[in-house]
């Protein structure tokens, strides 16, 4: 059988859940903006990028 493995590399480029923006933080708006616009140009990997900058940010400042 193919595709049905638990481990199947499909979803390891999905491993964790969109990270949300705190509400009121500017920053948090402006990755998450990031974040969409990169999603709706279908750049992924600049999507994962912007989720990566806003977890990031997320730990530091909140
Ligand atoms: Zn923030």
């Amino acid at each position: 059988m193919i595709g049905d493995e638990p481990g199947s590399d499909e979803f390891r480029y999905f491993p964790l859940p969109a990270p949300q923006p705190a509400p009121g933080c500017a920053e948090c708006l402006r990755l998450k903006a990031q974040e969409r616009a990169a999603a709706r140009a279908r750049d992924q990997s600049a999507a994962a990028d912007a989720r990566v900058h806003l977890r990031r940010h997320l730990g530091r400042a909140h």
